[in-house]
C-alpha cells in the first residue's frame, strides 16, 4: 500500500498535485516538501485532500514519488485555513498565497552559518569607475556577493574582483544565533485610568487566548502605543507571540527604539530591506516560536508563527496595508481573519478608524476601547483652515502670508515646523510655453514629474525618468519649459529663499527608503538639526517630536479630486494624522491648512474638530449609495500591450456576466490609467449585495469565459484603488 498526499507547489502556476510518499518518509499535513513537476524539482506544501481540490484526478499507479521533507516546521492548521480563506476571499491562487508563508527558501535549508563579504576599507591598486561605485555604495554594506552587487548596482564579478584584491573581505556569519527575549518588567508605565482600562480589557483578551477584535481608538498622542504595549508584556509574560504590523517600513526604526525603552531589547524586525541571512534567521526564530515579538510591514501577517497570542494592526486606517500587486488582498482584514483562527486577539489602533471598521463596532463585531485624550500635560492642536482665494500666496509661491508669519514666529521661538504637500518631486507637469507640449509617460497615461535634485522627468506608475530636455522635442524652441504646480522639492526651494537660515529636510520616498534613512531623520530632528520638513504622507504618521509644534498643509484639496468613494475619508485621515504630529509634548501646536474649499464638510469638520459629525454624515451617503461597508465592490481589470484585444475581452467577459439579483456589473470603460506600464487597461466594476457571495459568482463567471495569452485579467475584491 502506497500512501498518496496532495501538494500545494509553490512556485508555480499549476497545481495542487497528487504525489506518492515513499517508504519510509512520513508526510503530515502542513509539511514542506520537495516535488517533482517535469524536469524541476519544487517545494510544495502538503495539504488535506479534503481542503485543496485538484484540477486532476490521477491514479495511484501514475503518481510521482516526493523527494523530501523539508527540516523546518509544518505549516500549522491556523495557518493553513488562513492560506484557505484568502484565497477564496480574494480569489487568488492558494499556492500565490502560501508563498507569501514561505518568502526565504534558504531558511528551509540546514546549514548553520553562511559566509557574506563587506569592505575592508582597503583601495585596489586597481580602482576601475565600477570598481570606485561599488566601495561607495557598499560603505557599510553587508551580505552575499548577489546582495552587495545589487546594493552597488555591479555584476557580480566586479565584487568577486575585489575580494581578490582585498578591498572586500569574507566573514563567517551564524545563522541561527538566539534573539535576545524581551523583558515584560524592563521598564513599565505608570498608565492613565483610561490607559490602564484599556490595557486591562485587552490583556484578559490576551490571558485567556480567545479571539475577539478590538478598535483602539484614540486621539493622536494618546498613548495608544503604549497601552498595546502591555498586551505585549501579558502574551510575553504567557510565552505566546505577538506580531505588530506596522504601515510603513520606514516607521520600524522609530518603533524598535521605543519597544527597546520598554521592553529593554529590539524585536524581531521582518521588512523588504532584510538581507538573506537576517531573514533567514527571523523567519526561523518565528516558525520555531522563539521569536516573541514581531513587527513588521504587511507582508509579517503570513509568517509560519509557532504559538500566536496577539496581532496589533498600528494605524490600522492606513490603505497602505491594502496590496496592490499579486494577491490583492487587505493586511487589516486578513488580521482579523488569522486572529479567529489562531484563537488570539486583535488589536487595530488608530486615531481616524476606517468607516469599515467603525461599522464593525456599530453592529457590536469588535470591541471599543476609547482614550479620548492625549497623554499627560498635551492638548490637540488648533487648527485654522487658510482660505486659498481671499488669501493667496505671492505670485509664483504656494505658501500663504498667515502660513508665512507662523513659520517665523515657531522659529524664532526655536520650535520645529513640518509642511505636508503629498506630492514628490519639483513639478507634477511640465509644459512647453511656446506650443503647448506636455511631457508625458510613453508607457502610461500620466504626467511626467519633474524631479530637480536628479534633475530628470520621472514617472510616479512606471518609473520611467528621462533628462529634462533644453528644448521643447516638439517645437524645438529654447528655454520654453515651464514647471507647473509644486510638488515637495518647490516648496522646499521655496523654505530656502524665505528662511535661508533654516536647516530643511525633504521627506518622501526619495529620501527615506529603508529602516536606516528613517532613523537617521528621526535622529536630526530630535538633534534639533532640522527647523522644517517638507514631507509627503511619509511624515504623517507615527513619529513623535516634541519641538514639532506647526504644521501646515499645503494644498488641503488635493486628495479631494478624482471622484474616489473615500476621497474624503482620506482626506480627514491624513490631515487628522499629520496635524497630529503638532504639539505633542508641552509645547501647543498650530495646524494651518491651506484650501480652495473652506467650507467643505470635511474641512470644517477638521477645523472644529468634530470627527464624529464628519463620519455620521459620510457613514449616511454611503449608506444610501450602498458602498462600502454596506454593499461591496470587486474590480475586474483587463488589461494587454494590445489595445483592441483588451477592449475585446473585457467585452466578452462583460457579456458573460450572470444576471442575478444582489450583483450589477458595469463597464467596461477605459481605466482612469488608461495605460499603465505599456498596458492598455479596461475597467469592470461588480456591485453587490453585502449577503451576496460574489466570490462564487465571480469564480463561476470568469471561468466561463476564455481569453487570448496575451490578455491578463485581474480581480481586486473590496479594491480600495479607482484607478
Ligand atoms: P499615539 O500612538 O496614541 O499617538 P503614543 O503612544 O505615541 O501615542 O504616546 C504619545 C507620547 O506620550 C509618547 O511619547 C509616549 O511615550 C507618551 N506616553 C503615553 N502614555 C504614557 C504613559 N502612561 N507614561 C509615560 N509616557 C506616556
Ligand atoms: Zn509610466
Amino acid at each position: 500500500m502506497s500512501s498518496r498526499v496532495r501538494v500545494v507547489i509553490l512556485n508555480s502556476a499549476v497545481g495542487p498535485f497528487d504525489y506518492r510518499v515513499p517508504h519510509g518518509m512520513a508526510v503530515e499535513p502542513g509539511a514542506i516538501v520537495i516535488a517533482p513537476l517535469g524536469p524541476r524539482q519544487l517545494l510544495g506544501v502538503a495539504w488535506e485532500e479534503e481542503r485543496m481540490p485538484s484540477p486532476g484526478e490521477v491514479g495511484d499507479n501514475r503518481l510521482r514519488n516526493l523527494l523530501g521533507v523539508m527540516d523546518a516546521p509544518p505549516i500549522r492548521a491556523p495557518l493553513r485555513r488562513l492560506i484557505e480563506w484568502t484565497a477564496n476571499y480574494y480569489l487568488a491562487p492558494p499556492a500565490a498565497v502560501a508563498r507569501m508563508a514561505l518568502p526565504s527558501s534558504s531558511a528551509l535549508e540546514g546549514a548553520r552559518t553562511v559566509t557574506e563579504y563587506r569592505p575592508t576599507g582597503e583601495v585596489p591598486a586597481r580602482l576601475t569607475p565600477q570598481r570606485a561605485q561599488a566601495l561607495e555604495r557598499l560603505a557599510d554594506r553587508q551580505g552575499i556577493i548577489r546582495e552587495l552587487a545589487l546594493a552597488a548596482s555591479v555584476s557580480d564579478a566586479v565584487i568577486r574582483g575585489l575580494v581578490k584584491a582585498g578591498a572586500i573581505e569574507a566573514v563567517e556569519v551564524a545563522l541561527d544565533s538566539p534573539f535576545p527575549v524581551p523583558d515584560p518588567a524592563h521598564a513599565e508605565p505608570q498608565l492613565s485610568p483610561d490607559q490602564r482600562a484599556a490595557a486591562n480589557a485587552l490583556v484578559t483578551a490576551v490571558d485567556a487566548h480567545r479571539f475577539e477584535p478590538f478598535l483602539l481608538d484614540g486621539v493622536t498622542g494618546s498613548g495608544k502605543t503604549e497601552v498595546y504595549f502591555e498586551a505585549i508584556a501579558a502574551a510575553i509574560r504567557a510565552g505566546r507571540q505577538s506580531l505588530v504590523l506596522l504601515p510603513e517600513i520606514a516607521l520600524t526604526e522609530p518603533f524598535l527604539k521605543r519597544f527597546a525603552d520598554r521592553f529593554g531589547c529590539a524585536p524581531v524586525a521582518w521588512h523588504s530591506d532584510l538581507r538573506q541571512s537576517q531573514r533567514r534567521r527571523a523567519w526561523r526564530a518565528i516558525a520555531s516560536g522563539e521569536a516573541l515579538v514581531t513587527v513588521g510591514a504587511r507582508s509579517a501577517l503570513f509568517l509560519p508563527y509557532a504559538n500566536l497570542g496577539l496581532i496589533v494592526v498600528d494605524e490600522a486606517h492606513e490603505t497602505s496595508f491594502k496590496q496592490e500587486e499579486g494577491v490583492h488582498y487587505h493586511a487589516r482584514d486578513v488580521a482579523v481573519m488569522r486572529g479567529l483562527f489562531e484563537e488570539a486577539p486583535v488589536v487595530l489602533a488608530s486615531a481616524t478608524p476606517a468607516i469599515e471598521t467603525r461599522q464593525q463596532v456599530a453592529l457590536g463585531r469588535y470591541t471599543e476601547l476609547k482614550l479620548p485624550g492625549r497623554y499627560g500635560a498635551a492638548e490637540l492642536p488648533e487648527i485654522e483652515a487658510i482660505d486659498l482665494i481671499a488669501e493667496p500666496p505671492e505670485r509664483g509661491r504656494w505658501i500663504a502670508p498667515r502660513l508665512v508669519k507662523a513659520i517665523d514666529a515657531t522659529l524664532e521661538r526655536g520650535e520645529q515646523a513640518l509642511l505636508f504637500l503629498n506630492r514628490r518631486g519639483y513639478a507634477p507637469l511640465t509644459l512647453c510655453r511656446s506650443c503647448g507640449h506636455r511631457f508625458q509617460c510613453p508607457n502610461c497615461t500620466a504626467w511626467m514629474v519633474e524631479h530637480r535634485l536628479i534633475q530628470r522627468l520621472a514617472c510616479h506608475h512606471c518609473g520611467h525618468v528621462e533628462k529634462v530636455p533644453d528644448t521643447c522635442p516638439e517645437c524645438g524652441n529654447e528655454d520654453s519649459l515651464v514647471a507647473c504646480g509644486p510638488g515637495v522639492e518647490r516648496i522646499a526651494d521655496e523654505v530656502a529663499a524665505l528662511w535661508p537660515e533654516a536647516k530643511r529636510a525633504v521627506v518622501t520616498s526619495d529620501t527615506i527608503w529603508s529602516p536606516a534613512t528613517a532613523a537617521e531623520f528621526v535622529h536630526r530632528m530630535e538633534a534639533g538639526n532640522i527647523d522644517i520638513v517638507i514631507g509627503t504622507q511619509l511624515v504623517t504618521k507615527g513619529y513623535h517630536f516634541p519641538n514639532l509644534t506647526l504644521v501646515g498643509v499645503i494644498d488641503a484639496d488635493l486628495g479631494l479630486d478624482g471622484g474616489d468613494l473615500r476621497a474624503a475619508e482620506r482626506t480627514f485621515q491624513q490631515i487628522s494624522q499629520v496635524a497630529g504630529r503638532a504639539g505633542r509634548a508641552t509645547k501647543k501646536g498650530h495646524v494651518f491648512i491651506q484650501t480652495h474649499r473652506p467650507d467643505a464638510q470635511v474641512m470644517q469638520a477638521l477645523v472644529q474638530g468634530d470627527a464624529d459629525a464628519f463620519y455620521a454624515a459620510e457613514t449616511e451617503a454611503r449608506r444610501f449609495a450602498d458602498a462600502p461597508p454596506f454593499g461591496r465592490y470587486a474590480a475586474i481589470v483587463v488589461s494587454s500591450e494590445d489595445k483592441a484585444a483588451a477592449q475585446d475581452s473585457a467585452r466578452v467577459i462583460k457579456h458573460a456576466a450572470p444576471e442575478v439579483d444582489g450583483m450589477a456589473v458595469y463597464g467596461p470603460a477605459p481605466a482612469p490609467l488608461a495605460m499603465l506600464r505599456g498596458r492598455h487597461r479596461f475597467r469592470l466594476l461588480v456591485h453587490a449585495r453585502r449577503s451576496f457571495d460574489v466570490q462564487d459568482a465571480i469564480r463561476d463567471w470568469l471561468g466561463s469565459v476564455e481569453w487570448p495569452a496575451k490578455v491578463r485579467v485581474t480581480v481586486d475584491v473590496d479594491p480600495y484603488n479607482f484607478l
